[in-house]
């Protein structure tokens, strides 16, 4: 049943999301090293970093401030802090989405002043999704309950500050995103993973026309693959990950060893996206579909210091899959600022 099969695979989604956070939350040790936060600035020579932690810069509404993201504009003026009120009406009988419309009874907004109550928070949000977006465009998602054909696959890193929905402005239905920790596509020959079960379905059953995987600027994924000795740590679930950049860093320490450790991850973190490209064709029903100009594979990257994006397609050529001098050919360079 193709519909159950479409829940299933949202359902799947959704949870290789949380098992992603999972992972981050579950590795205390070397999350307190710094593998994905700003804070690896403290002990970094990196004039990008040292700018975020000297003159904190305003990213999308949010200040970020020794270290911690402030919220600043998400937050209305205070009305009530009392998450029991949230409860009492989060349990009554919701009314049909038509009833909804036609009475124009969408919950008013509860208000918090203190952050102690998240949900309060993300209970107004979605409302206002519902009010401004979902039943303004009613139809619209109403046929997209009914299935969905995305344009996109995205392979974007798991870090909170790079949704892609949010950057690139992807509205519900327009792509089907993968996140996992530094963006990467692991090879074919690596075997099984979420990133490549998700590639599967997009690929052989949406048949989504573009594939795009965005890195980003001081990830902290990369600076861990960056950082870690040649041997993976066996009890580190980021080693055992990030190791499937390890082309890329071969790549990095080869072309950029006179760099400094700063901007041999900035050189990596692009190095990784052209890895990942590659790694996209030792798919044969990928590599079939580019071949015959049905996929396309672009890379991306988002530089969150400067808000610019890099977008690049790669240039398939079968001499080029075999490439020896670690390079690959791209076509449609685009940059924007
Ligand atoms: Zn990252």
């Amino acid at each position: 049943n193709p519909i159950s099969l479409l829940s299933s695979l949202s359902l799947l989604s959704l949870s290789l999301s949380l098992s992603l956070s999972s992972i981050a939350i579950l590795a205390p040790t070397s999350v307190s090293k710094d593998p994905l936060s700003l804070r690896t600035s403290s002990n970094s020579s990196s004039s990008d970093l040292q700018r975020i932690s000297l003159n904190p810069p305003r990213i999308f509404g949010s200040k970020l401030k020794s270290g911690k993201i402030e919220q600043t504009q998400l937050r209305l003026l205070t009305a009530s802090n009392n998450c029991s009120d949230l409860t009492a009406k989060a349990s009554r009988k919701p009314l049909g989405l038509t009833e909804e419309l036609k009475n124009n009874k969408l919950e008013s907004v509860v208000e918090t002043d203190d952050g102690s109550c998240l949900f309060e928070d993300m209970k107004r949000r979605f409302l206002s999704f519902k009010k401004h977006k979902y039943m303004e465009n009613l139809e619209h998602y109403q046929n997209l309950a009914k299935g969905q054909a995305p344009k996109f696959m995205v392979i974007s890193c798991a870090d909170s500050r790079v949704c892609p929905s949010t950057i690139l402005g992807f509205q519900p239905g327009e792509a089907f995103i993968v996140r996992n920790i530094a963006n990467l596509v692991p090879s074919f020959e690596r075997g099984p993973s979420e990133t490549n079960a998700a590639l599967e379905f997009s690929v052989n059953a949406l048949e989504v026309e573009n594939i795009l995987v965005v890195g980003h600027s001081c990830c902290g994924g990369i600076r861990a693959l960056m950082s870690m000795d040649d041997e993976v740590e066996k009890s580190s679930f980021i080693q055992n990950w990030v190791v499937v950049g390890r082309d890329a860093r071969l790549w990095t320490k080869a072309a950029a060893s006179k760099l400094s450790f700063d901007q041999q991850c900035k050189h990596c973190e692009k190095e990784s996206i052209n890895r990942s490209l590659l790694n996209l064709l030792t798919y044969p029903w990928i590599e079939e579909k580019v071949k015959n100009g049905i996929l396309s594979v672009h890379g991306g990257y988002y530089d969150f210091v400067d808000c610019t994006f890099e977008k690049w397609t790669l240039d398939y050529k079968e001499d080029n899959l075999k490439e020896k001098h670690g390079r690959i050919s791209v076509k449609n360079h685009l940059f924007w600022s």
